[in-house]
């Protein structure tokens, strides 16, 4: 079988498109940077970027690792426009620090309000977490329809796995969300139509671990043995059975990025 690759450069074309169309031009950005982890040096620079393309202003500032809420609260205070933290991944302490993000800036839909708001809506929400809305983008620009088919996503966190299991479920799918408690997570991924990985594991899904001419969306970002970024999904292991992949690098990291965008069109409009 030859494997369609899902690449995200004409799906984040189409997100800029859109967010354009809604009025981005003008708008402004500031990133809040968590300590000054590797990993998010490259997130804020590719934000930086994208938001460059579509004529949006980006601020960078710095803030500690440790920092309380109300010391966030009194820099978020004389902040204008949209707002997002840049936040290592897996770190807990991220609800107490987005919360204090008025929703109407809140860009990245993670503050209580604005997530509240995507849970009600669901398929219909107008703003939902960057990924989420990436990753909806690239099925719905690639013709995959979710609805009726079983789709297993491994990882629950509320950045990605949590709330695209809602929102999927909404669209009909049959969603399955596994976890690190998950036992012989490969019986839920044999089954799926549609796997959907955002853990943070270098190849954790095989070949051995999916079904013929199934969709495979990689969300993880990780460097492997020699160094090179890689997905969770292991490409080469399951090129020769899958349907489609989209890839790591040049994948779903290109629609999160463009969702940014978006979701500023959206706050810029006051649609949340
Ligand atoms: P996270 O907050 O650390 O969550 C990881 C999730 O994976 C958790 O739900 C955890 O389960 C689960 N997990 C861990 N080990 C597992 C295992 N062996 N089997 C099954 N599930 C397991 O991470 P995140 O922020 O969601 O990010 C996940 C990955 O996606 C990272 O590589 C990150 O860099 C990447 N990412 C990429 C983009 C992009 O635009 N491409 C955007 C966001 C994140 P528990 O809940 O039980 O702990």
């Amino acid at each position: 079988m030859t494997c369609k690759i899902l690449y995200g450069q004409p799906v984040r074309d189409e997100i800029l498109r859109k967010a354009k169309y809604n009025g981005v031009k003008g708008a402004s950005l500031t990133i809040f940077q968590v300590g000054n982890n590797d990993a998010s040096n490259v997130y804020v620079r590719n934000k930086t970027r994208v938001c460059a393309m579509a004529g949006v202003d980006v601020n960078v500032r710095h803030i500690k690792q440790n920092v309380l809420p109300p010391v966030f609260g009194s820099k978020v205070i004389s902040t204008k426009g949209g707002i997002l933290v840049q936040l290592p991944t897996g770190r807990k302490e991220l609800d107490s620090i987005v919360n204090v993000i008025p929703y109407a800036q809140d860009v990245d839909c993670l503050s209580y309000v604005n997530y509240q708001n995507m849970l009600t809506a669901k398929k219909d929400a107008t703003l939902m977490p960057c990924t989420v809305r990436g990753i909806i983008e690239m099925l719905s620009y690639y013709n995959i329809d979710v609805a009726g088919k079983g789709v297993t996503i491994v990882g629950r966190s509320k950045l990605v796995g949590e709330p695209l299991s809602v929102i999927l479920s909404s669209m009909d799918a049959t969603v399955t969300l596994c976890h690190s408690h998950t036992y012989n997570l490969s019986t839920y991924t044999k089954l799926a139509d549609i796997v959907i990985c955002a853990v943070g594991q270098p190849k954790l899904i095989t070949g051995d671990m999916i079904k013929e001419g199934a969709v495979l969306i990689d969300v993880g970002i990780n460097r492997d043995e020699n160094n090179k970024l890689c997905g969770d999904i292991s490409f080469d292991s399951c090129k020769d059975k899958a349907y489609a992949i989209s890839p790591v690098p040049k994948g779903v990291g290109l629609t999160t990025t463009a969702s940014v965008v978006y979701n500023l069109s959206v706050l810029q409009e006051g649609r949340i």
